[in-house]
C-alpha cells in the first residue's frame, strides 16, 4: 500500500507541504522579465519632466493681514473662504500658519508651480554679483560701538539742553513773579514814579 509514486524522488513521511523548486523559479523568472519591461516602457512613455529650478518667492507671504478679525464660516461657503489658509494653486486650505508655510515650501505646491526642489547651481560670477550687492547694502546702515556712543552722547547733550530751557524758563517765571509781587507790594503813585506804572496799566 504504501508504494512511493514513480515520479517521487525517497519516500514522502510528511505531510508539509513541498514547493515545486522548478515551478516557482519558472514563475519567479516570468515575473523579474515582466517587471524589466514594465519598467523599460514605462521609461520610453514618460520623458523626465524638465522643471525649473527652485527659485526666490518675488512676494511677501500674508499670514497676519486677518489676525484678530471675526469671520463667519459655513461649510457651504467656497474653499477659499473657509476657516484657515487657503492656497488658490492647489485649491486647497490649511488649517494653520505653520502648516501653511510647509505647504507652500513643499514639493507638491512647488510641483503646481512648475519648480523642482532642485536649486540651481550659482556660478562664481553671480556669487561674486551677490557679495558686491550685500556690501553695498551693508554700507549705509553699518553699525558700530562708535556709532552707540555717538548716539548716547547725543542723546545725553539734548537731554542737558532740554534741562537748561527748562531751568531757565523756571527762572524767567520766578522773575516775574516777584516782579508782579514788588508792583502789588507798592503803592500805586510810587508804582507810577517808578515807571511801573504802564506795566500795570497793560495788565488791566
Ligand atoms: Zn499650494
Amino acid at each position: 500500500m504504501a508504494q512511493p509514486r514513480t515520479n517521487a524522488v525517497g519516500v514522502d513521511n510528511t505531510f508539509r507541504r513541498k514547493w515545486d523548486r522548478e515551478e516557482f523559479l519558472q514563475k519567479a523568472r516570468e515575473r523579474e522579465r515582466q517587471e524589466e519591461e514594465g519598467r523599460f516602457k514605462s521609461k520610453e512613455k514618460a520623458p523626465p519632466v524638465q522643471r525649473k529650478p527652485l527659485k526666490h518667492r518675488d512676494y511677501e507671504v500674508d499670514l497676519e493681514s486677518r489676525l484678530g478679525k471675526t469671520q463667519v464660516v459655513t461649510p457651504i461657503a467656497p474653499l477659499s473662504q473657509q476657516a484657515g489658509y487657503y492656497c488658490a494653486v492647489c485649491e486647497c486650505v490649511v488649517k494653520d500658519s505653520a502648516n501653511y508655510l510647509d505647504h507652500i515650501n513643499g514639493k507638491k505646491h512647488q510641483r503646481a508651480l512648475g519648480m523642482s526642489m532642485r536649486v540651481e547651481r550659482a556660478t562664481l560670477q553671480q556669487v561674486q554679483e551677490r557679495f558686491e550687492v550685500l556690501k553695498k547694502r551693508k554700507a549705509p546702515e553699518g553699525f558700530t560701538e562708535q556709532d552707540l556712543d555717538e548716539r548716547i552722547r547725543k542723546q545725553q547733550e539734548e537731554e542737558e539742553e532740554r534741562k537748561r530751557l527748562r531751568r531757565e524758563k523756571k527762572k524767567e517765571k520766578k522773575k516775574e513773579k516777584a516782579a508782579q509781587e514788588e508792583v502789588d507790594d507798592v503803592d500805586p503813585d510810587v508804582a507810577a514814579m517808578m515807571g511801573f506804572g504802564g506795566f500795570r496799566s497793560s495788565k488791566k
